[in-house]
């Protein structure tokens, strides 16, 4: 482990030397209570001005993004995003502006988020769209928000209960929970897809909504889409479309057009906003025209070529953010629809598809596909057969990616899934990157036989090689503390 930077400090080290203060001494003590005053200096680190350089690169170096290599971690689309979104979104124009400056010198701004909201109705097949929710999950709450206002709205109260697949993203039992719903789960049949008996004896008048994604977390396509929509609305539900990862689908198909009634998607998985540091994202929901007037305020209106932010709606929700949501992130999903246009989105959709495809055949022979036929944006494997053959598990699989200078798919999800290993590859990628990930994963299936002693210690190269992550999350140890 290297040396934290408080332990290469060296007493009176520089990195830069401020002018002497011109502020007597008792001035400061006059001016200032004495509570307020330190007794003794601060302990800061004392280094020179390389070695404080040296310390921030070598932070930077430790962790890994999309821009250091492959990262196939499925149901995040970790893909390449523009840097020509970056340059927009820091344009003075939208990044010095204020949300309380008045409507009429902010017109460019709500300009962009009008126009957005019409593109992202377009792309959905929704008929209004709201750009405030921060997150998926956010937006979920969102709709999940308006699925119970528009029950309320028409007396009808009994609907209590919300049906979530049991391949379901963590979120969506989550959300339904916090809004007060019962989660009922709907089963998967043999193929991966939503079992349409067991949703026939789950409906009821009891039952507010279901909440889907389409492709599943299988990245299989709900080939009953329009089915199961007819099932829930003759008992009077709403559909609501998980479309967080709307990468195998934009320019090719529309939840709208499946039958949705509600769908949020991620800016920040699909619509090339960076994520995983926990940095500011944006999960818009649309709605059909039926649901319009639940959306949060305000919503902005065109009149006369003048764009209003409307508050008077008698009927929403309310507020679910402050202001208008995260204006940078929609800057750069605005940018990245433009410069794609309606060919770009598609060719997206078609070269995520082809490459999950191109991985799952390729990886078919070593490791089980327990739902292999063709996927969408991405397919999970299983480490079931090294598990029995070798006792080497998914997280053992994940571990030796690592050494690969390869970050791990998503592990142990879907549930449905023994040993899951659930890759996305992503459009973004050559087919250089690809081979490199397949000739990593043969070789950690040999390895699995040959020695797999060696795995089970990997990785060997990372600075963090296995850490107890239920400790870490339980006593996290945030604070240096000096020895004396
Ligand atoms: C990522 C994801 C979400 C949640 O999105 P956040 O922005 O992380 O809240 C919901 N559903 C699915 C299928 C996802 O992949």
């Amino acid at each position: 482990m290297s040396k934290l930077i408080f332990e290469k400090s060296v007493k009176g080290a520089r990195a830069f030397t401020l002018p002497e203060s011109d502020i007597p001494p008792e001035k400061v003590s006059e001016e200032i209570p004495a509570d307020f005053l330190r007794e003794e200096d601060p302990l800061l680190p004392e280094v020179s001005e390389v070695e404080a350089v040296r310390h921030f690169t070598a932070l930077s170096q430790r962790s890994y993004g999309v821009d250091s290599g492959f990262y196939p971690l499925g149901s995040c689309t970790m893909k390449y995003n523009p840097k020509i979104n970056e340059w927009a979104a820091r344009l003075p124009g939208f990044a010095g502006i204020h949300p309380y400056q008045p409507e009429e010198t902010v017109q460019g701004a709500l300009e962009l988020m009008y126009e957005l909201e019409q593109m992202l109705c377009e792309i959905t097949g929704m008929d209004s769209f709201t750009l405030q929710p921060a997150a998926g999950a956010h937006g979920e709450m969102t709709g999940a928000m308006i699925i119970k206002a528009y029950h309320n709205s028409r007396g009808d109260t009994k609907r209590t209960k919300m049906i979530v697949p049991d391949s379901a993203h963590g979120t969506n039992p989550a959300t339904a929970n916090m809004l007060g719903y019962k989660v009922i789960e709907v089963k998967s049949d043999e193929r991966g897809l939503v079992d349409l008996e067991d949703l026939r004896a789950l409906m009821s008048d009891e039952i507010a909504g279901l909440m889907l994604t389409n492709p599943n977390t299988l990245g299989l396509f709900e080939e009953n889409i329009r089915e199961i929509a007819a099932i829930v609305h003759d008992a009077g539900g709403l559909l609501y479309y998980d479309g967080a990862n709307a990468n195998a689908i934009i320019g090719i198909a529309r939840p709208g057009d499946m039958g949705f009634d509600i769908c949020h998607l991620n800016l920040h998985k699909t619509f090339g906003t960076p994520h995983g540091g926990g940095g500011p994202g944006s999960g818009p929901i649309g709605v059909k025209s039926f649901l319009a007037d639940f959306l949060p305020v305000p919503v902005i209106e065109k009149h006369e070529g003048k764009y209003h932010l409307n508050y008077n709606r008698p009927l929403s929700i309310g507020k679910v953010h402050t202001f208008y949501g995260n204006f940078g992130v929609m800057v750069k999903a605005y940018t990245y629809i433009k410069a794609l246009g309606s060919s770009g989105l598609k060719a997206v959709s078609q070269n995520a598809v082809l490459n999950a495809n191109y991985l799952r055949t390729k990886l078919a022979g070593c490791y089980d596909i327990p739902y292999n036929r063709l996927c969408k944006h991405e397919f999970v494997a299983s480490a079931r057969k090294q598990k029995k053959e070798a006792g080497i598990t998914a997280l053992d699989v994940a571990k030796a990616l690592i050494d690969r200078r390869c970050h791990p798919p998503t592990v142990y999800f879907p549930l449905i899934v023994e040993e899951a290993l659930m890759i996305e590859p992503t459009e973004t990628e050559t087919r250089e990157r690809l081979d490199a990930f397949i000739e990593a994963m043969l070789e950690i299936d040999r390895e699995a036989r040959e020695n797999p002693e060696r795995l089970k210690e990997a990785p060997h190269r990372a600075v963090i090689r296995r850490p107890d992550e239920t400790g870490a999350a339980r006593n996290p140890k945030l604070k240096w503390t000096p020895k004396d």
